[in-house]
């Protein structure tokens, strides 16, 4: 396949999927055994804008695990020329003479977009505002498909916030690709899922019912896929705050899950998911994060990789 950025999840294809995740398979044989050398002569630039653990540490843990080198500029709001009023646009100007590829995170939708518009090296969104996380996304959906066996025909809920979380904003879109997949939206009034999603799933033939009782909804899914109520997007503390700790997994509600379901969060979770429930078998968010490393591992192989053939 030919990959020259990711940006956004509709630039999959399903054959694309099971490219990513076959190859994401290797990597985690390679991982498994330690490193490699494919990408030693490479150097991945990652500029963050807003907070991160998981996405910027797996980033930059997939690119050494493939023998290439990191730089980084993990509080670039604050740190970078953008605090002196640089544009993207002459940031990745200048940071693609540093790097072979550059993953960025902003809290601005469209950010990777322009600066893919600008870039000649591959641009990774991590993230950008409310609106995608591709990369979030796949290793979400390659998840799916490691614990289940399957991709196709499941059923999911998406709980909590699905107006400012981008995550199940993109994991939604991602869905068109599958067959057979019954989305159930759990959210109070206020952050339910935007109407342009609503309209992909629509034109893709993705069943899905709109709900607000988490309790009468965990025994009928597959996989129950918990979000953090998205604080830093709220436009009051008022707003936030009516619609904070509406949902939380704790032992009881766990009663109501079938044997081979699985709970799935994107992280962090701040009391989305008692901590009691980690040990549970079922309890798959720990291995979720740690797959994002090898789905970064296969994007970066493939963005790299095709860079001689362009
Ligand atoms: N880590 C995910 C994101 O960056 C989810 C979250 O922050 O709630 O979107």
């Amino acid at each position: 396949m030919q990959l020259k950025h990711v940006l956004e999840v509709d630039q999959f294809r399903r054959s694309d999927l099971d490219h990513i995740f076959a190859h994401a398979l290797t990597m985690r044989a390679i991982a498994k055994h330690g490193t490699d050398n494919r990408l030693h002569d490479k150097i991945l630039a990652t500029l963050f804008y807003e907070p991160s653990t998981r996405t910027r540490l797996s980033f930059e843990s997939a690119m050494q695990r493939l023998g290439g080198q990191v730089i980084s500029s993990e509080m670039a709001a604050e740190t970078s020329s953008a605090a002196k009023g640089e544009t993207i646009q002459d940031t990745v100007r200048i940071v693609e003479s540093y790097s072979d590829v550059i993953a960025i995170r902003h809290p601005d939708a469209g950010t990777s977009a322009a600066a893919a518009g600008v870039a000649s090296v591959p641009i990774l969104n991590a993230g950008d505002g409310a609106r995608e996380h591709p990369t979030q996304a796949l290793l979400d959906l390659f998840t799916i498909g490691d614990e289940l066996g399957r991709i196709d025909d499941f059923a999911i809920a998406l709980v909590g916030d699905l107006r400012y979380g981008r995550a199940p904003r993109s994991l939604a879109k991602l869905l068109t690709q599958v067959n057979g997949c019954r989305i159930i939206m759990v959210t109070p009034p206020g952050i339910e899922m935007a109407q342009d999603v609503l309209d992909a799933l629509i034109a893709s033939d993705v069943a899905f019912e709109l709900e607000s009782d988490l309790s009468a909804v965990v025994g009928r899914v597959d996989v129950v896929y918990m979000t953090r109520v998205q604080k830093e997007r709220f436009p009051s503390e008022e707003e936030y705050s009516a619609v904070q700790g509406r949902y939380q997994l704790d032992p009881a509600l766990l009663e109501g899950l079938r044997d081979d379901a699985i709970i799935m969060h994107p992280l962090p979770r701040v009391g989305e998911i008692h901590p009691g429930i980690d040990a549970d078998p079922r309890a798959a968010y720990f291995r979720q994060a740690r797959n994002g490393v090898f789905v970064r591992m296969a994007l970066l192989d493939l963005l790299l990789n095709n860079q001689s053939q362009d």
